[in-house]
């Protein structure tokens, strides 16, 4: 009899009714079954533990009762009696009898860290998070995107261990669900589930969801695959024994200790080599297995000898995984012999642990680390991967661990369409990146995200499991500013290639206007003939029309001096015409700018002057009692080099003004100064405070203004603040 801690009493004991005698029987029956097992290797405060969350979990589930009619705790019950025939930490344990009851209460969590501590509850609340995604029939290539979602998502790998126990439990009692659930939960399995136990080299769990699911969704075929195995075995059972026996005589004449035993093949991998090499099941090859156990390494090497030396090995199918293990850390001998009787002897030497890693895999490396004591919440998951692939380089590179490191690793997110499809973006990927992942043309008009249903911002980064939905309106374009955090080349590519066709339309738009004018100004028609056209582009050596415009737009030709080549010759030089001045709305786009150094507003008497590359600079002219910026002082002696300019009439945009304050040091001088500018509906952009001395400071902003009026309104409001010594507008 176990030692059964602390009497099985509720806190709050309710009445027995609506549960079934023989239930309760039984669920004691599996409670002292899975304290005997952990009781051999955990503390009795952890078998405590373990026991109260059983009672926690039984409270939780009363009342519930599955598809085949038990009480639901069998169902947390047996997940963790399967984790515990694992030998896997109490905590694990404890999550696993705890595994549903987040659903059940929606203040489980907190309950959880208070009862059972921070590393349970997050244990259970990832199981919970797994559930909540829906796996409904995906195509092949979703699938794996499922399983490295899944891997990633669950950043203790202990929550993947309890999630394919659950499924394993769920796939032994899938009778009691109609067929067609059966088939789909089936399917689910081999798509995802079973490959995944595969990855982390948990054979056993492998083979028995691969059968489950394999006998549910093809029962005639496992039928009749099983039917032939067991007839085989059969006809067979005296050649089987009498290889068995001479193995076991030799190994034992040389004084090895062995344990020999006879090996079942897997249905289904029957079934995927049946299907694979297109062959039917009469005409596979009649191969048995043995697997001999012994004590060491070296042993495994000497029997191994008397095997090559009892029968003829099968050239070129001997395999040392014990010198170069796996890279899941599986390791044993693998040999093919030539049987006396025509049949194959297929043979795996391996030492009692490494038939522990090979059967249980990731788990077995957990709890050799984990040892008996250390089950407490600092185990971290990665630590003996990455012991593992430190030690471990040299193993097949095609195996589990080299996927591992993409999954429990990812430089990748997977997260959900609205429609529940699944987009794998490089880790840092933000909601615009996802945009752009599902269509340029929702990137080029995105103006938000919504993440789980909240509202985020574009340059939102994006989690794995996240639910993106994009927000777009047809009105919205690219800026560059998106350049700053979208990281995918699908994304950045498509906003530069945005921006660079609005740039080349906005200079083709102004060249085409500057040439017009030139073209007025020399006493030229404007529309020009296309001989004239093709005359003057061979003549400068341009292939397109639109190419020359933009050269002009972006200030790499004179417009003057292309009009000038179009002039049949001096004596049909008209008279010329003054050219209206262009006009100036602040909308052109990237074709005409503002210069820093004076800062031109509406309002202001202005100049545009050809700036290579750049198209037209604005800057200040000379007026009445507004300097001219000296940059046109330097630059505008050449009369080609700029082109008239005037504000537009209706200008709806905002503009750059420097202005210059002296103000009296005193606290909240700086604050009152930024509302006052707020009040008048502007934006500061810049601030730069230079302290003059103990008294005074020199403050200067970079405002938003419509024009000068607007900027004289500023300036008036600043100046009646009392802490203002001085304010004016700085010029260039
Ligand atoms: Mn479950």
């Amino acid at each position: 009899m176990p030692t059964t801690p602390a009497p099985a009493r509720r806190k709050n004991p309710r009445p027995d009714q609506g549960r079934s005698a023989p239930d309760v029987t039984e669920g004691r029956l599996l409670i002292s079954d899975l304290l005997q097992i952990v009781e051999q290797d955990l503390d009795p405060k952890e078998v405590k533990a373990i026991y109260q969350a059983y009672l926690f979990g039984a409270e939780a589930h009363e009342g519930q009762v599955r598809h085949s009619g038990e009480a639901y705790i069998f169902h947390p019950l047996s997940v963790a009696r399967i984790l515990a025939d694992m030998r896997l930490d109490s905590h694990s344990i404890i999550a696993a009898l705890l595994h549903d009851v987040i659903e059940d209460t929606p203040t489980a969590k907190k309950e959880l860290v208070a009862q059972f501590g921070k590393d349970v509850a997050q244990l259970v609340d990832g199981v919970s998070k797994i559930d909540q995604i829906e796996f409904d029939s995906p195509e092949h290539a979703e699938a794996e995107n499922f399983r490295k979602m899944l891997l990633a998502m669950s950043k203790d790998i202990r929550v993947i261990l309890i999630k394919l126990a659950d499924r394993i439990h769920n796939m032994r009692t899938l009778d009691a669900l109609r067929v067609d659930r059966r088939k789909r939960i089936s399917q689910q399995t081999l798509d995802i589930f079973a490959p995944i136990a595969n990855r982390l080299g948990m054979y056993a769990w492998t083979q028995e969801l691969e059968d489950l699911s394999f006998c549910n969704l093809y029962p005639k075929r496992y039928d009749a695959i099983y039917k032939e195995l067991g007839k085989r075995r059969g006809n067979r059972r005296k050649i089987i024994e009498k290889t068995k026996k001479n193995i076991a005589e030799e190994v034992e004449q040389a004084g090895i200790e062995a344990t020999v035993v006879g090996r079942e093949k897997n249905i289904y991998s029957v079934y995927r080599k049946m299907q694979k090499r297109r062959v039917p099941l009469v005409e596979m090859g009649d191969i048995f297995a043995i697997r001999i156990i012994v004590r060491s390494a070296d042993d495994c090497y000497r029997v191994l000898g008397l095997m090559h030396n009892l029968y003829k090995p099968v050239p070129g199918k001997f395999k040392d995984y014990i010198a170069i293990p796996k890279a899941n850390g599986y390791q044993s001998l693998h040999t093919l012999l030539f049987g006396t009787f025509g049949q194959s002897i297929e043979v795996q030497i391996r030492t009692e642990d490494m038939h522990r890693v090979a059967e249980t895999g990731v788990a077995s490396h957990w709890r050799y680390k984990t040892g008996k004591e250390k089950s407490g919440p600092q185990m971290p998951t990665h630590s003996w991967l990455v012991d593992l692939l430190d030690t471990q380089q040299a193993g097949d590179p095609s195996d589990f661990l080299e996927h591992l490191k993409t999954d429990l690793f990812p430089d990748e997110v997977y997260v959900f369409t609205p429609q529940g499809d699944i987009k794998k973006l490089p880790k840092g990927a933000s909601a615009l990146d996802f945009a752009y992942a599902v269509h340029s043309d929702i990137g080029n008009h995105c103006i938000g995200a919504r993440i789980n249903n909240e509202s985020v911002p574009l340059h939102q980064e994006l989690g794995n499991g996240n639910h993106v939905e994009i927000l777009t309106a047809r009105s919205a374009v690219p800026t560059p500013l998106w350049l700053n955090y979208a990281v995918t080349g699908k994304a950045r590519a498509a906003i530069r290639n945005f921006l660079k066709n609005q740039q080349e339309g906005d200079a083709v738009k102004l060249g085409r206007q500057l040439l017009d004018r030139a073209l007025k100004s020399e006493g030229l028609k404007t529309r020009l003939r296309t001989d004239q056209k093709i005359e003057l582009l061979k003549r400068i050596g341009r292939e397109d029309w639109n190419e020359l415009l933009g050269d002009i737009g972006t200030g790499r030709r004179l417009p003057k001096i292309v009009a000038k080549q179009l002039l049949p010759g001096s004596s049909n030089n008209r008279a010329s015409t003054t050219a209206e001045p262009l006009p100036i709305k602040g909308i052109e786009g990237m074709s005409i700018s503002y210069a820093r150094c004076c800062r031109p507003i509406p309002g202001d008497t202005i100049v545009g002057l050809f700036s290579h590359g750049r198209g037209i600079v604005i800057h200040k002219a000379s007026s009445m009692n507004n300097k001219t910026c000296r940059n046109v002082d330097k630059q505008g002696k050449r009369p080609d080099n700029w082109i008239e300019v005037e504000w537009a009439e209706d200008i709806k945009t905002t503009f750059e003004a420097d202005i210059r304050l002296e103000v009296v040091n005193r606290r909240g001088v700086f604050a009152t100064l930024a509302s006052v500018i707020a009040e008048e509906d502007s934006n500061i952009n810049h601030v730069l405070v230079t302290a003059r001395d103990d008294r005074n400071s020199a403050i200067r902003f970079t405002i938003e203004v419509r024009d000068r009026k607007h900027l004289a309104q500023i300036i008036r409001r600043l100046r009646a603040r009392r802490s203002v010594i001085r304010v004016s507008r700085t010029r260039g």
